[in-house]
């Protein structure tokens, strides 16, 4: 399955460490990620990463194409609900095209773990047959 990953600036460290700690499940999966985002989880993990661009010079409108082609199955945004940087990609685009899709998507850590184990469970297998 292939997983997207954007984080902003002030939820990178918790990306870094949500990655670490599934690591074990996100090798079984092709991984996509905003540049920034991408590099952090490629250095803490030591694992392939399909980068876009940097957020800001335009990396969530290279994943929200691949949303809309239906190509993406789960999508972990970690936004700070409360003081986004003025560059930093707005969530709900990226849902709206999600929400097209029924492409299921975390925007905070709980959500994000129990999707993760889910996919591992395979409760997302339903979208194979996409
Ligand atoms: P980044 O993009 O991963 O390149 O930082 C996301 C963001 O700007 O929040």
């Amino acid at each position: 399955m292939k997983i997207a990953f954007v984080a902003h600036d002030s939820k990178k460290k918790l990306m870094e460490n949500l990655c670490i700690a599934y690591r074990h499940i996100l090798l079984k999966h092709e991984i996509y990620a905003t540049g920034t985002t991408g590099e952090l989880i490629k250095t803490a993990c030591s694992i392939p990463v399909h980068q876009y661009l940097s957020g800001k010079l335009g990396g969530e409108h290279q994943l929200g194409a691949q949303i809309g082609h239906n190509d993406i199955d789960l999508v972990i945004f970690l936004r700070d609900p409360i003081r986004p940087a003025s560059y930093e990609p707005d969530i709900n685009s990226v849902l709206k095209l999600c929400d097209i899709h029924n492409i299921p998507l975390a925007s905070n850590l709980s959500t994000a773990e129990i999707l993760l184990r889910s996919l591992d469970r395979g409760d997302l297998d339903f979208r194979n047959s996409k």
